[in-house]
């Protein structure tokens, strides 16, 4: 018996990995196979393919990286032999972070492909023979379309969070992908969710896939989640009092849009919060400096939209704060899910307005249960049900109230209506702040860290 498994990564033993395989995971510094890694990894080593249903925050990246690196550890050859396509360079980012820690002792290669950059560093880094890609599709194809990236030798094919790749529209360049590798490929897909679009490519795709199914729909357990009610025009206030509470280290609050992420961090900051915007119309090399302020606890806020956060892995994240309620039902798990992850626990509030309540009945309904309701002490919340605007119809905002009417609660006012514009810890991936003092805001001493990442 070796060091490897001796220690930490002995349940991954009976998963069929060899012992550079388990060093790797050893130096990652999991501890017991998580759920998805048990119920993927046999499969997955054995060359089968397999349709997982899961979410981000359960292991799911490891659950197929090990299989893949087990697999290609014995032959290297001149072009790539696994493709992982995500949605988001975030993801991407993240994926090859961690497949990289765990090919340590393996020798093999993993680089990134996406989009948002320029491609010299790309192409000079395919010229090295990697063995493993990951990549977003749109580049991905663009590469391959330019002579270079070859797909001939391809031998796994990974589709991480697929029901999000097809709400992003890649689906297209996807099926372009597709057609460029082998047939007798071994083929992975996990998505968070089944729409029919998906059940269809994984039905073209899939050769008698091993099915894998972890309660999706349910947040996890570590994860203490609540609503509180509060009137648009209080909801900054609210969002102020609850990023000083103590035991808010680091929270990543969620706007409906781009402009509204970007906004509401300018007002944090003003206001003493260590605050960084993360949405789509940065840059690619300004999302990644707030990425890496926040994991290193540089900011302690990470205001984002649902499209660059879907997936995002801080460990150690203490608050979600649904400023905005999501889109969808489904969103409202993957948001909550970025706090109590890997099995630590984790707070999420999420703030509902009177226009939010057709969104609670569908997640409610969709968790099985009610949610559970906080109040938070002496703070005017301005929520009102009688003067409340009605219920957010789809693509509507600002309605005034028509709705069944509540118990008349005390007054402040109207609501206006509401606009719609819409790893560990040490030196790896974890968020390092320390309790708040709202009377000595960490933002004030500076820190040398500008809003937008540059110092
Ligand atoms: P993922 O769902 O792949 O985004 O993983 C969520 C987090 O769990 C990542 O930070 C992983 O490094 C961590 N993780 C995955 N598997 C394990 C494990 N078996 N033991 C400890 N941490 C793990």
């Amino acid at each position: 018996m070796t060091s490897a498994t001796q220690g930490a990564a002995q349940g991954f033993i009976e998963l069929g990995l060899s012992d550079t395989i388990l060093k790797g995971i050893d130096f990652a510094g999991f501890d017991k196979p998580r759920p998805i890694q048990v119920q993927t990894i046999p499969a997955a080593v054995e060359g089968r393919d397999v349709l997982g249903l899961a979410q981000t925050g359960t292991g799911k990246t490891a659950a197929f990286a090990l299989p893949i690196l087990e697999r290609l550890r014995e032959h290297r050859k001149m072009h790539p032999r696994a493709l992982i396509i995500a949605p988001t360079r975030e993801l991407a980012t993240q994926i090859a972070e961690q497949t990289r820690a765990l090919a340590r002792h393996t020798g093999l290669k993993v680089i990134t492909i996406f989009g948002g950059v320029s491609q010299r560093m790309q192409t000079s880094a395919l010229r090295r023979h990697p063995d493993v890609i990951v990549g977003c599709p749109g580049r991905l194809y663009d590469l391959y379309e330019q002579g270079f990236l070859h797909l001939d030798q391809v031998e796994t094919l990974v589709l991480d969070e697929a029901d999000h790749m097809f709400d992003m529209g890649f689906l297209p360049t996807i099926r372009r992908i597709l057609k460029q590798l082998p047939n007798n490929r071994q083929n992975l897909l996990f998505s968070a969710t089944m729409p029919l679009d998906i059940r269809g490519l994984a039905s073209e795709i899939l050769h008698d896939p091993h099915q894998v199914e972890l309660t999706i729909r349910q947040p996890a357990q570590t994860i203490d989640h609540a609503l509180i009610a509060v009137s648009e025009d209080r909801k900054r206030d609210l969002l102020d009092r609850v990023l000083r509470r103590e035991d808010c280290h680091s929270a990543i609050v969620f706007c409906r849009t781009k402009h509204r992420a970007r906004r509401l961090a300018d007002q944090l900051w003003k206001n003493g919060h260590k605050a960084i915007a993360l949405q789509g119309n940065m840059s690619q090399n300004a999302r990644d400096r707030a990425m890496r302020g926040f994991r290193e606890g540089k900011f302690r806020v990470l205001v984002a939209t649902d499209i660059v956060a879907r997936g995002i892995d801080v460990q150690g994240v203490s608050y979600v704060l649904n400023f905005d309620v999501p889109m969808t039902s489904e969103a409202y798990t993957h948001r909550i899910g970025r706090t109590g992850r890997s099995e630590l626990a984790g707070k999420a509030l999420t703030f509902l307005t009177q226009a939010d309540k057709r969104w609670l009945k569908a997640t409610q309904k969709m968790l099985g249960r009610e949610i559970r309701r906080h109040k938070e002490k002496g703070f005017d919340s301005g929520y009102n049900e009688r003067n409340a605007p009605q219920e957010r119809v789809s693509g509507a905002f600002g309605k005034k109230a028509q709705g069944k009417q509540g118990p008349p609660k005390k007054r402040r006012g109207p609501e206006p209506g509401r606009k719609r514009d819409s790893r560990r810890g040490g030196a790896r991936g974890s968020v390092r702040g320390s309790a708040h003092d709202p009377a000595n805001s960490a933002s004030k001493k500076g820190g040398g860290a500008r809003r937008d990442g540059r110092r």
